[in-house]
């Protein structure tokens, strides 16, 4: 039987995971990846040491091999070893996923580390870029203003890989007037299992292009995309209020507030987040005038409580220097990407939160989030509502599945000394818990873009891509059939 399921394997005919160690398989895949001159680290050498170093350090894996491929062909020949030899691939760009999804999720994955694949290229009618998939958010905004003063929506963290932020959200500075920046793309090329090259965009394999934009990772490996570009507003006003709730019922308050102002009177000119640490901050960007700003903004602190008097307002900011403001270091990335946390995350997307899931929500964190000492946050992004550019996308134009999400929130746990301690998980999946208990009835989604780790394969699958998931995974069985590209919580895993 062992003979027989080897020569099946090497035949390619079985699907990528098999009952054996993947680690089993590092001589063959390393043949495999040397023969096609597919460039690598080598196990255990300095450069491989560092580059399996996750952003998160609490979520570790080993991969079997780490290719650096170079060129296009040489991202076809590291699927074709992974394939051949029954070894799932994974592609990393940017290393940021909270559970080291861009290392596999877990051991024995070969990975094809995209970070050779940075260029960044405005076209010539200045309407759109071309960008690479292992591109940083920072070094990229940096080169497209570069180029003609241009820019694409994207996330704020200067560090983040233009492949997974992309292929799965991007939630940023300008989103509520320019979409996510998977809303951006207008076409991409892609590795697809079988290692052939395609394009995926609205005329060229839709169905792929559907699926790319929300639940990427899953469909195959992206070289570059597309993007639509704008001119960014140079007249901004960035804010940054400090306060601190009182009480519980002070909380709810202001989280009510906030709800429907977010909903049904937040202009698309606004990014607002408001940060719930040991202190509470709400901040954001305006793109517009100063008179302005203090006509929309007066009404919201006062409702929330918030004096004036906490803020610090810049205004006639730039836009390199809005970025930088909320990049907290450069823009432009070392050549060496060395960041790292120790914690666990996770998500809540939900359309609205009823007067009841706003108070458990309040008292879990008068009882239990308060008093703790670890550097715990619970951010709150104003994603939708009706006049977010994300809002006014179908609901089923892409895979991504949150586009009623009135708030984006993140509940994030982290520690500065040593290990996280899994115990500590109880934390923040009792506050969810408290929460969804508090919604009979409702199916919250999350975000994959904060991959939380604790989340069984189907509640991943549910909660991440909501009704769109059977859709998906039948274009799974289309453009993957044999899972070579696979991970704990992706489609068809
Ligand atoms: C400090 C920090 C700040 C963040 N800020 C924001 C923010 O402002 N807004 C926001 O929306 N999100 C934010 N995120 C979340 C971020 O969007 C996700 O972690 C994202 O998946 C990271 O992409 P990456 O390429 O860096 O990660 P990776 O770990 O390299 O990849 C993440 C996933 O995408 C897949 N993938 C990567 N590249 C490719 C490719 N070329 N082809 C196919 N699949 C690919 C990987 O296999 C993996 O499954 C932040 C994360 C961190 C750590």
């Amino acid at each position: 039987m062992a003979s027989l399921g080897l020569l099946v394997a090497g035949l390619g005919l079985f699907a990528a995971n098999t009952n054996a160690n993947p680690l089993d398989k590092r001589a063959a895949i390393d043949t495999c990846l040397s023969s096609a001159k597919v460039p690598v680290y080598t196990s255990g050498s300095a450069d491989w040491n560092q580059a399996i170093k996750p952003f998160n350090n609490r979520v570790t894996f080993t991969p079997v091999a780490y290719a650096v491929p170079a060129t296009v062909k040489n991202v076809q020949d590291a699927v074709q070893c992974g394939a051949q030899n029954s070894v799932t691939v994974t592609a990393k760009s940017g290393g940021h996923s909270y559970g080291s999804h861009g290392l596999g999720g877990e051991n024995g994955h070969l990975i094809v580390d995209m970070k050779n694949f940075n260029s960044v290229t405005v076209a010539s009618d200045g309407n759109s870029a071309t960008i690479g998939t292992g591109g940083r958010l920072g070094d990229v905004a940096t080169a497209l203003y570069s180029q003609g003063k241009k820019a694409i929506s994207h996330g704020t963290c200067p560090g983040v890989g233009v492949g997974g932020l992309s292929l799965h959200g991007g939630y940023g500075l300008i989103s509520r007037s320019k979409g996510l920046t998977l809303d951006n793309i207008l076409s991409a090329e892609v590795v697809l299992a079988n290692s052939t090259v395609v394009t995926a965009s609205p005329t060229d394999n839709p169905d792929l292009f559907w699926a790319l934009r929300g639940a990427g990772a899953a469909f195959g490996i992206v070289t570059n995309f597309k993007f639509k570009t704008f001119t960014p507003p140079e007249n901004n006003v960035f804010f940054s209020y400090n306060f601190n709730f009182g009480s519980a019922s002070q909380m709810a308050t202001a989280l009510t507030v906030l709800q429907n102002f977010t909903r049904f009177q937040q202009p698309p000119e606004l990014n607002l987040r408001l940060f719930i640490a040991p202190g509470t901050n709400l901040a954001g960007v305006y793109n517009g005038d100063r008179s302005s700003f203090d006509k929309i903004m007066t009404p919201l602190l006062s409702q929330m409580g918030i004096s004036g008097a906490m803020g610090q307002v810049t205004a006639g900011a730039g836009w390199i220097s809005t970025l930088s403001n909320f990049a907290y270091g450069p823009l432009q990335q070392a050549k060496v990407y060395d960041t790292h946390e120790t914690f666990f995350s996770k998500s809540l997307m939900p359309d609205w939160l009823d007067p009841p899931a706003i108070t458990a929500l309040s008292n879990y964190w008068a009882a239990n989030a308060r008093g703790n000492s670890r550097a715990w946050y619970l951010l709150i992004d104003c994603h939708g509502g009706n006049s977010s550019a994300i809002s006014k996308v179908g609901a089923d134009d892409t895979a991504y599945a949150h586009r009623n999400a009135t708030f984006k929130m993140q509940f994030y746990d982290r520690t500065y000394f040593g290990n996280y301690d899994n115990s500590w998980m109880s934390f923040l999946n009792g506050w969810i818990k408290a929460i969804s208990d508090a919604s009979p009835g409702k199916t919250y989604g999350m975000y994959i873009n904060y991959a939380d780790t604790s989340l069984s394969k189907d509640d991943a699958h549910t909660h991440y891509w909501l009704g769109h998931y059977t859709k998906l995974a039948q274009l799974k069985g289309v453009y993957d059939p044999k899972k070579v590209f696979e991970g704990p919580q992706l489609v068809g895993s």
